[in-house]
Parts: structure tokens; C-alpha cells; sequence
């Protein structure tokens, strides 16, 4: 018996270098260690109570996709306090909030966003339609910053305050759809499901059969609140679908698969971070325990496969605290070496005077990242965005990287 195990163990170690020196190894998903790995097991989260809150004559209401609000309360004569909680913790700090707000009569009052588990990191945005954000003018932090207060004219039409513009899963679904009558958009296609049962998008743009293209990967939206990344990629994605001499030629050898919205339940549920498992989906990319991972990462193997095609660069766009660009240090030697290297000097050249931070950043942790690195030996970049960044200056960048990468991508 013993021998017999043995014998297989050989073989299967016989095929699976086979299979490495013929580089057909990327076409099976593989599994990763790293050093500073995740336990990306289920977790019990708390969902927040959808519902109509009243305190005096003044209403709050977080009864809609994206929303967030735990709790609402008079404090005092004037100021009424909104509670923000987390779904569930450990958690980074990135306390979201969302929610609708009116009164019976026409007031003003002092508005105080309080935080458990976090400090204040999102500045408050207002609008009327859901559509138009404004930031408000002015706010002031309590001692520890673990809340803000602000001062809010109030009457029978209803605002919309909120940490970022709320974009949802209809909303992103929207842009997707208005997308697909651009001639290099194909139909959306639906590559999987959310735990709570939303789909998971996708969808390819280019011309011609994905057969012999050189594949880019783009993903956004793992991280809820992080929606200045998001509006990058539509600003990349918007650049990418212009004809013009540039994306005819571009589209000749590559094909683009977009995947725009990777935590469906996290966004309509307004959760700072994780996904309905309670898991930062961005540290799943090894064991692909979450189901919103596990869609993904078999859908591009499985696709590549299909197609016996190379995904050569993945990008995912994130939110920080500033413009930065995680990329490989020169150690690393991928299918098209050097490549981000070069390409976000040719960014910052196309940009200047702004110029964007670059971080080489370390293979340690199971991030999208990495996996394109390990999966396929791709180029791979996490491109962040700053909270805070204007929407001209996320325009500008995003459109000049979608423009020199292509440019760039011809010449490799
Ligand atoms: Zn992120």
C-alpha cells in the first residue's frame, strides 16, 4: 500500500513538473504560502438593522444599498448623534458611513458622527439626488478623533450625508450596462455569486476573439468605501473604450477583462471592509476560501485556459491615505520585466507637475497582487488612490495611465 502511495506521489510530482516546464502550470489554479499568511475562515459579523429612525422631529434613514448607520440619538437641544459600527473586528480602520437625513420643520442642527473601533478617516459629503456630493464646509474632532461634529441646515427634502459618493452594486451594474454599447465592450457576463447571492461582474473589452490576445486584468472594489480607486478605474476604462489609432492597434494583441465590483454584499451592505464572511477578500488570494475569490480566480485560470491565453498584467484599484502605486521590486522577473517600472515613470512624465508615489512592495501577503505574479509570472500593480484626492487629479492620472500603458504595451 505504502509503496503503491508512493508510486503516485512520483507521478503526480512527474506531471507536475511537466507541466511547469511546458508553462501549462498557470492553467491549473494553484495554492500559495506566504509568510505573513491570513486565516480567511468565516466569520460571525453583526449586520446593521435597516430602518427608520426618529429622534424629536428629525429623521434618519439608512434603508438603502450602500447605507450605514447603527444608531440614532438626541444628545442634547441641538445635536443628534449618528453611530457607526463596524460589521464585525479586527478591522482596518476605515469607519464608512452612509445614510439619509430630514426634519418635520425647518432646523439647524449640530450633526455628530461617533465611531467604535476607529478614528475619523472619511471627510463628510452631502448631496440631494445621491448623484451630486458636495464636502461640507467645516467640522470639528471631539479629543480622542473618535468623532466629528458639524453644523447641518435640515427641512422636509431629504440629504444624503456619506463618507464617499455612495456607488452600489445597481449603480455599478448602470455604468456597465451603458458601457456595453461602446464596440469593443462585450456583453456583461455574470462569473459568479456573493455569499448573500449578488452577482459578481465581468466583462471584456477589445475586438476580435480572445484566441492569441495578451490578457490585463482590472479589479476594483474589494474594500467598500474605497471609491475613489473605483472612480479611477472609470476614468482608466473610459480611456481604454475611445477609438482612435491608439486602442485599434492596442486591441490587435490585447484583450481587457474587467471585474469592477469584487465585494457585491460589502458595498450594498456598507461595510467598512469585508465581505458578508467577515473577511478582507484582498488576503484570500492563496486558499480562495470566500466565494467571491474562489469565482474570480477560476474564472481568469479557467478563461486563460480556454482561450490558452496569457494574463500578462493584473491591476487593482484601492483607496488610501494618498496617490500610490504598489509594484515589484527589480527581483521580481515577470513575463514582461521591468514593465510597471517603466510605465508609471511614463505616467508621472505624462502628469507632471503631480507626481504619484511609487512603493515596491514585498511578496509576503496573499493580495491580488501577488497572485497574478504567482499564478501566471504577470506584472502586477495595486493602484491607490487618496481618500482626499479631487476627482480632476484622479481624472488625470488614471487617464494617463490607461494611455501609456497601451502605448507602453505595444513596444514589450
Ligand atoms: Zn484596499
Amino acid at each position: 500500500m505504502e509503496r503503491k502511495n508512493t508510486t503516485i506521489i512520483n507521478l503526480l510530482l512527474i506531471i507536475s513538473l511537466l507541466l511547469q516546464a511546458c508553462g501549462l502550470d498557470k492553467y491549473v489554479r494553484r495554492e500559495f504560502t506566504y509568510t505573513r499568511s491570513v486565516d480567511t475562515h468565516a466569520k460571525k459579523i453583526d449586520f446593521q438593522s435597516k430602518k427608520l429612525y426618529r429622534a424629536g422631529h428629525i429623521f434618519a434613514d439608512n434603508r438603502f444599498d450602500g447605507a450605514r448607520l447603527n444608531d440614532f440619538t438626541q444628545i442634547n437641544d441641538s445635536t443628534y448623534q449618528v453611530l457607526i459600527t463596524p460589521e464585525n473586528t479586527p478591522i482596518n480602520p476605515s469607519p464608512w458611513y452612509a445614510f439619509k437625513i430630514w426634519s418635520s420643520r425647518p432646523d439647524t442642527i449640530y450633526l455628530q458622527l461617533k465611531y467604535r473601533y476607529a478614528k475619523h478617516r472619511y471627510w463628510p459629503k452631502i448631496s440631494q439626488n445621491r448623484k451630486d456630493w458636495t464636502k461640507i464646509e467645516s467640522f470639528t474632532y471631539n479629543a480622542d478623533s473618535t468623532a466629528v461634529s458639524f453644523k447641518l441646515p435640515v427641512g422636509k427634502q431629504a440629504l444624503w450625508i456619506a463618507g464617499q459618493p455612495v456607488i452600489n452594486s445597481a449603480d455599478t451594474k448602470m455604468w456597465l450596462d451603458s458601457l456595453t454599447s461602446n464596440p469593443f465592450v462585450s456583453p456583461v457576463r455574470i462569473i459568479g455569486k456573493s455569499l448573500k447571492n449578488r452577482s459578481i461582474y465581468m466583462l471584456k473589452i477589445g475586438q476580435g476573439d480572445t484566441k492569441n490576445k495578451k490578457i490585463i486584468v482590472l479589479l476594483s472594489r474589494q474594500h467598500p468605501p474605497e471609491v475613489t480607486g473605483f472612480l479611477a478605474l472609470k476614468h482608466f476604462v473610459n480611456e481604454l473604450v475611445q477609438n482612435d489609432t491608439l486602442t485599434r492597434t492596442f486591441y490587435l494583441k490585447y484583450e481587457v477583462w474587467l471585474f469592477p465590483l469584487l465585494n457585491p454584499d460589502g458595498v450594498d451592505l456598507g461595510h467598512w471592509r469585508h465581505n458578508a464572511h467577515g473577511i478582507d477578500l484582498n488576503r484570500d488570494w492563496a486558499h480562495y476560501r470566500q466565494p467571491e475569490i474562489d469565482a474570480v480566480t477560476k474564472f481568469i485560470v479557467n478563461e486563460a485556459k480556454k482561450y490558452h491565453v496569457q494574463p500578462v498584467l493584473g491591476i487593482d484599484f484601492h483607496s488610501t491615505f494618498k496617490d500610490v502605486y504598489y509594484i515589484f521590486d527589480d527581483s521580481f522577473h515577470s513575463v514582461l520585466p521591468g514593465f510597471c517600472e517603466v510605465w508609471t515613470a511614463g505616467i508621472d512624465r505624462m502628469v507632471a507637475p503631480f507626481k504619484t508615489l511609487k512603493s515596491p512592495y514585498g511578496m509576503s501577503q496573499p493580495i491580488s497582487k501577488n497572485w497574478f505574479y504567482k499564478q501566471f509570472k504577470a506584472e502586477a500593480m495595486t493602484y491607490e488612490v487618496g481618500d482626499d484626492t479631487p476627482d480632476d487629479i484622479i481624472k488625470l492620472k488614471a487617464r494617463a495611465a490607461a494611455v501609456t500603458m497601451m502605448d507602453l504595451l505595444l513596444k514589450y
